[in-house]
C-alpha cells in the first residue's frame, strides 16, 4: 500500500511518524512546497531577530527521513487531486503520483482582513509583510536592514503579533501593536487580565493600541503607516500583519472535496472523498479549526490509525491552550476561560488577582470539573491545571494550589475571604479597617 502525504510541518511529519510506528511496510512518501525539511514555526519571530539561524528550527533532518524510510520532496506544490484515479499532479510535471491512501495536511495561511491596499503592497514588497514560514522572516529580515526600518507596526494584537512584536522590538525598532478589539489576546483573555497584559506589554516600550480597525495602508513606492478607521494616521515603515489564520483548501475545494473554513472531516478524519484524509491546521471538525501544535499532534494519531483502516480511537476536539512566548512574561491560556459566553448553570470561577505583582491567576469550573485556566505571572498550577482539565476538583485543593486565604478578625470574627473579593489582602490599604469592628488591618489572621 502507498500513503502519499502532502504537507511537511507538525501535521504531516508527525502523521507519517505514526503510519509508519504502526506498519513498518507501507510506503509513505511526502510532498510540500516549502524548501526545508520539517521545522518549527515556534521561533519564526527569531529568525527575524537572528536570534536562531535556520539550522536550528529544522526539527528532523534528512537522516531521520532515511531512518524512517519515508520519502520527502521539497519543492512540490502539489496542483490538482484526482480522486477517482487516485492521483496527485505536481506542479511542471505531466506525471500523476498515484495514492492508494491521500492524507491532506496543508495547513494554513495568514488572514489578511479586508484593508485598503494591504495584499497589493504585500504582493508587491513594498514593506507589508506576514509570517508564516522561513522565507518570509529572511524577507522581513532583509527589508529591514536594506531600508533601515526605523518604525514598525503590527496589526493584531493575538499571541503572534505580541511575540512578533517583541521581537522586533530587540531590533530597537519604535513598534507598536494595533488591536482591532478592545483587549489584547481578546480569545485568550478577559478583560481583567487583558488590561494587566497591556502594561506589562507597553512596560517593554511597546506602543498598543486598542480598539482599532486599520482601513488602508498608506505610501505609495513604499509603505509610509496606516490609517484608521477614526481617521488617526500611525507613521511607520514596515507593515507585519498577524491577524489570525485560513486553513489552506483551495487544492481540496478544486477537486470536489467538501471544504467549508476548512477541509471537513468527520471523527476519523477522512474527508468527503474515499481514502482522502485532512489532518491538522486545514481541517474543519463540528464547525471548528485549531491551527495550534496540541491538535495536530493528537490528530496524526487518529488519521495515521484511519488511513491504515484500523480506527480505533475517533477524534473529540481539542482543549485549545496557548502560551504566550515572551521571555520573562508567563501567560497560559487554556479551554474555557469566560463561563459569561458558555450556555448553561453551574459555572464557578476562582481567582487571585495581584495587580501589585502583576499576577493573574483564573480558574474556571463548572459542576466542580476544571474546564480552564488563565495563568499569568505565576506558572506554579501550570502542571496542576493540564493534569486536572476536565476532571473533578477540590475547592479546597485549588484555594491552597492558588494560595488564597480567609482571613479572620481576631476581635469579632468577621471574615475576608480572598476567593471572593477583588482585592488581595495584603495589596489592601494600611489603614485598612475590619467593616465589623473597625478593628486594624493586623487584627486579622489568616484562617486556619
Ligand atoms: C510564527 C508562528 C508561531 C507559532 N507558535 C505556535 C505555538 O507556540 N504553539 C502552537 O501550538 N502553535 C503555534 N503556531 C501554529 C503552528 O505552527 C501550526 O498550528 C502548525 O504549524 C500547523 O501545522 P500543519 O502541519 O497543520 O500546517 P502548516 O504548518 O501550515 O504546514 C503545511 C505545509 O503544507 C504545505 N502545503 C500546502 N499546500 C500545499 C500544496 N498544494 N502542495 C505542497 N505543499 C503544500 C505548506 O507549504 C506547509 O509547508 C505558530 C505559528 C506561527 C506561524
Amino acid at each position: 500500500m502507498k500513503i502519499v502525504i502532502v504537507g511537511n510541518n507538525v501535521a504531516g511529519t508527525f502523521t507519517a511518524q505514526n503510519i509508519r510506528y504502526l506498519n513498518n511496510d507501507v510506503v509513505i512518501e511526502i510532498f510540500t512546497q516549502e524548501n526545508y525539511p520539517y521545522y518549527t514555526r515556534v521561533n519564526l519571530p527569531e529568525l527575524i531577530s537572528a536570534k536562531v539561524t535556520i539550522d536550528d528550527l529544522i526539527v528532523f533532518k534528512d537522516d531521520w527521513y532515511k531512518n524512517k524510510n519515508l520519502k520527502l520532496n521539497l519543492n512540490k506544490k502539489v496542483i490538482k487531486i484526482d480522486p477517482e484515479n487516485k492521483a496527485i499532479y505536481i506542479e511542471g510535471e505531466n506525471d500523476p503520483v498515484s495514492y492508494d491512501k491521500l492524507i491532506l495536511a496543508l495547513g494554513s495561511a495568514p488572514n489578511i482582513p479586508p484593508i485598503k491596499s494591504a495584499l497589493e503592497m504585500k504582493i508587491g514588497k513594498k514593506g507589508v509583510f506576514t509570517l508564516r514560514s522561513i522565507d518570509d522572516a529572511l524577507e522581513i529580515r532583509d527589508y529591514i536592514k536594506k531600508f533601515a526600518v526605523e518604525k514598525a507596526i503590527v496589526i493584531g494584537g493575538g499571541l503572534l503579533g505580541l511575540e512578533l512584536a517583541n521581537q522586533i522590538k530587540n531590533y530597537n525598532l519604535e513598534t507598536t501593536v494595533v488591536e482591532f478589539f478592545p483587549r489584547l489576546l481578546p480569545r485568550q483573555l478577559d478583560e481583567e487580565c487583558g488590561t494587566m497584559l497591556r502594561e506589562e506589554i507597553e512596560s517593554r516600550g511597546i506602543k498598543v493600541v486598542l480598539d482599532a480597525a486599520t482601513e488602508e495602508i498608506l505610501g505609495n513606492g513604499r509603505v509610509t503607516g496606516i490609517k484608521l478607521k477614526d481617521g488617526q494616521t500611525l507613521d511607520a515603515d514596515i507593515i507585519l500583519i498577524q491577524a489570525g489564520i485560513r486553513p489552506t483548501i483551495d487544492l481540496a475545494k478544486e477537486s470536489n472535496i467538501h471544504t467549508n473554513r476548512g477541509i471537513v472531516v468527520n471523527e476519523f478524519l477522512e474527508t468527503s472523498e474515499k481514502d482522502v484524509y485532512a489532518v491538522g491546521d486545514c481541517i474543519e471538525y463540528k464547525n471548528q479549526i485549531w491551527g495550534i501544535i496540541p491538535a495536530c499532534m493528537e490528530q496524526s494519531k487518529i488519521v495515521a490509525a484511519s488511513a491504515l483502516g484500523l480506527k480505533k480511537v475517533d477524534y473529540k476536539g481539542t482543549t485549545p491552550k496557548n502560551t504566550l512566548k515572551i521571555v520573562g512574561l508567563e501567560l497560559t491560556s487554556i479551554g474555557i476561560i469566560d463561563p459569561t459566553k458558555e450556555e448553561g448553570a453551574g459555572w464557578e470561577i476562582l481567582k487571585k488577582a495581584d495587580k501589585k505583582d502583576c499576577c493573574y491567576q483564573k480558574l474556571v469550573l463548572k459542576e466542580s470539573k476544571l474546564k480552564g485556566a488563565i495563568l499569568f505571572g505565576d506558572s506554579k498550577a501550570m502542571s496542576y491545571v493540564y493534569n486536572k482539565m476536565e476532571q473533578a476538583v477540590e475547592k479546597e485543593e485549588l484555594r491552597k494550589l492558588l494560595e488564597l486565604y480567609i482571613y479572620i478578625c481576631s476581635n469579632c470574627g468577621k471574615e475576608y475571604d480572598e476567593a471572593k473579593m477583588d482585592v488581595l489582602f495584603k495589596n489592601l490599604p494600611k489603614d485598612f479597617k475590619c467593616s465589623e469592628c473597625g478593628a486594624p488591618k493586623d487584627g486579622f489572621k489568616i484562617k486556619e
